[in-house]
């Protein structure tokens, strides 16, 4: 049995602190417990009104063979619920009458497991008789990365194993100024490395094999206005595996590729943009080839480069709670009705209620 029961609010956790983003006085300390569940990932965290991230407990589902299977990572992310719900409220010193709001990822993402955090979440808020708010898990990147890097207008390279974006704000919403046409840069990685006999997730590994990689095989480099493709570039890599190319010159050609193609399109957004910031976060930001690129390129437009850390750039749920205190401040508020998930949810489709510039 969970306790609920009001505790004053002390200053608890090991948390950060936004220290720029204090709301006007009378605004009251309000804590949000946000709820991630979009693919791999099963993530709640705790996050206050003054920024500081109270908890931010995940579990991650790893398939024994093959890619994401949707139906099996709801039921792993289901399982995993409660421990990870005990775990945040141990971590973040608090307990679940405490929780003034819900939030959760209502989408993009893999239909079994938006539903299956979106029921923990409508179970939790009517239970606590709290507020709910859904956020797009994509937006929510770019705010924990505001939030802890203290970047304040970024062009933001968001890149991770179900999402390849270039997004910046622009007239009341976050505009997806390039994005992959096909598949996203984590799972040309990933599908790279399984298919040529390296476990799940493959990036790390690409990126250890690339280091000593010496030769470059050209590789098709595909970059349509300022959309990105890497299915044929995928493909012709483990065409070329299978033709006896050395793994290392491989990884490395595959890296070298890529990287270029997200570093050029994400340097035509900021040249478009004026913006004096660039940011880079997703799974796929633990690349210290793919950072060194994008800072090099931030370098020569004396643009600031911000990478929150790995915690912070992987899925995870503070940054679904920072959102929802967001957007609840904003005044925006959501009936139970309007919590149904969305699979397809865009980036530009969500109203930045709670930016003006
Ligand atoms: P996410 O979807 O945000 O949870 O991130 C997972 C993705 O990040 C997977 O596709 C991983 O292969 C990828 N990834 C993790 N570490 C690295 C790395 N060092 N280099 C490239 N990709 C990585
Ligand atoms: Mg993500």
């Amino acid at each position: 049995m969970i306790l609920i029961r009001k505790k004053s609010l002390g200053v608890s956790g090991n948390g950060i602190s936004s220290g720029g983003h204090r709301f006007g006085i009378g605004d009251s300390l309000m804590i949000c417990l946000g709820i991630e569940g979009t693919a791999h990932t099963f993530g709640i965290g705790i996050v206050d009104s003054t920024g500081r991230v109270l908890a931010n407990a995940t579990r991650t589902y790893f398939p024994e063979q093959g890619g994401i299977h949707p139906r099996e990572a709801a039921q792993f992310h289901a399982a995993q619920a409660r421990a990870v719900l005990d775990e945040a409220l141990k971590t973040a010193q608090i307990e679940l009458g405490d929780v003034d709001l819900v939030a959760f990822s209502q989408g993009p993402g893999l239909g079994p497991v938006l539903r299956t955090a979106a029921t923990a979440a409508r179970a939790l808020a009517v239970w606590l008789g709290v507020p709910i708010i859904g956020v797009n898990h994509c937006v929510a990147h770019i705010e924990i990365g505001r939030l802890t890097e203290g970047a304040r207008d970024p062009v933001t390279l968001y890149v991770s194993g179900g999402n390849t974006q270039v997004i910046a704000f622009d007239a009341g919403r976050y505009r997806v100024f390039g994005e992959t046409i096909d598949i996203p840069i984590g799972n040309c990685l990933d599908a790279f490395a399984r298919e040529v006999g390296i476990p799940h997730p493959g990036g790390p590994a690409v990126e250890r094999l690339a280091r000593e990689g010496r030769n470059y095989i050209p590789l098709p480099y595909v970059v349509k206005g300022m959309d990105l493709s890497f299915s044929g570039l995928m493909t012709e890599a483990v065409r070329r595996y299978r033709e006896g190319a050395d793994i290392k010159d491989l990884c490395y050609s595959l890296q070298e590729t890529a990287f270029a193609a997200l570093v050029e399109v994400t340097e035509r957004a900021v040249a478009h943009t004026e913006k004096r910031e660039v940011m880079l976060t997703g799974g796929v930001a633990a690349n210290n080839r793919l950072r060194e690129m994008l800072k090099q390129m931030a370098e020569e437009h004396r643009a600031k480069f911000f990478v929150p850390p790995k915690e912070f750039c992987g899925d995870q749920g503070a940054m679904i709670a920072w959102n929802g205190i967001l957007a609840y401040r904003s005044g925006y508020r959501q009936s139970l009705r309007e919590t149904e998930v969305r699979q397809r949810w865009r980036t530009d489709e969500v109203e930045v209620t709670w930016r003006r510039s």
